[in-house]
């Protein structure tokens, strides 16, 4: 069922939640791919009632960024979800989620600001205010779903572990259900914005992947110093790289970390074709 208004996902929720049902929520900005559906398939295992938002929240994305280019598919999205046994897409506009004045703009608008520990470092330095927009969009998803379960993906780290303190700090009634990253065969994680590569681009964006599989092969031979683990990206490499960073994080905290351990994430973000990619892995097996 395709909904647009928040109206009337309350009403359905009401009903479920009359009956008693596990309600999961899976939230995307579509373009929906093998990532997005390993989610909704893990909500609609573990709950009576699944609700996939559609929604490509405009105060996540900053100026000069690809708010408007953004791929939107939101009829193929629908056929994917009803396949795949989702009980709502829920598709609202951004003048549904935040009134016809308030879009972009936090001087009328009431915002979840994350904590700066977790937002002054990774994607939080160079797109400044886009955690803050994240929070807020998630926010307002768990009012209006109000879920049991809300899954996220690991290939956005950052984000998940903010929700995750989000949550924790607010008293937000909602379990996070953290889900792996998916990738291509190739090793490339899946992206919406993978949309954007050229077949070359493609291949240089191996480069993200294999630095991050290379570092924790290193790690396993029982190299822990940080600043020679980084040393090793460099050989994978080239002009066609932008790297923005490769940072190691502790997998709970964000705090920094100097030498590798079981908990270490790594994380690196680099263009490629000027598409700004993401990926991270976890040293632990
Ligand atoms: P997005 O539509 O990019 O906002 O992503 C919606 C959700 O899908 C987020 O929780 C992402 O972390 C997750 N996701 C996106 N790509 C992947 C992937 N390749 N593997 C696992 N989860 C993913």
């Amino acid at each position: 069922m395709l909904i647009h208004t928040i109206a009337e996902v309350r009403e359905q929720i009401k009903l479920w939640k009359k009956e008693g049902l596990t309600i999961g929520l899976v939230p995307t900005m579509g373009a929906l791919h093998a990532g997005h559906l390993s989610l909704i398939k893990k909500a609609v295992e573990k709950c009576d009632k699944v609700v996939v938002s559609v929604f490509v929240n405009p105060i996540q994305f900053c100026p000069g960024e690809d708010l408007d280019k953004y791929p939107r598919t939101l009829e193929a999205d629908q056929k994917l979800c009803e396949d795949a046994g989702v009980n709502i897409v829920f598709a609202p506009s951004p003048a549904e989620m935040y009134g016809e004045n308030q879009m972009r703009t936090n001087d009328f608008l009431t915002y979840v600001i994350p904590p700066f520990f977790y937002v002054n470092k990774l994607c939080g330095k160079s797109r400044v205010g886009h955690f803050d927009g994240v929070c807020t969009v998630v926010n307002k998803l768990f009012n209006i779903v109000q879920p049991d379960f809300a899954f996220f993906g690991q290939k956005d780290a950052q984000q998940l572990i903010i929700i995750k303190k989000m949550v924790k700090d607010l008293n937000i009634p909602v379990e996070i259900i953290p889900c792996p990253i998916v990738r291509e065969s190739s090793g490339l994680a899946l992206s919406s914005r993978n949309k954007y590569l050229s077949d070359d681009d493609k291949i240089q964006a191996l480069a993200l992947s294999k630095i991050l599989n290379n570092i924790k092969n290193c790690y396993q031979k029982g190299i822990t110093d940080v600043e020679a683990l980084k040393e090793t990206a460099y050989s994978f490499l080239n002009e066609n790289h932008d790297l923005e960073y490769l940072e190691f994080m502790d997998e709970n905290n964000l705090d920094e970390v100097k030498k590798a351990n079981d908990n270490t994430r790594v994380f690196i973000a680099c263009k490629v074709g000027g598409v700004r990619l993401i990926d991270n892995i976890l040293l632990k097996d």
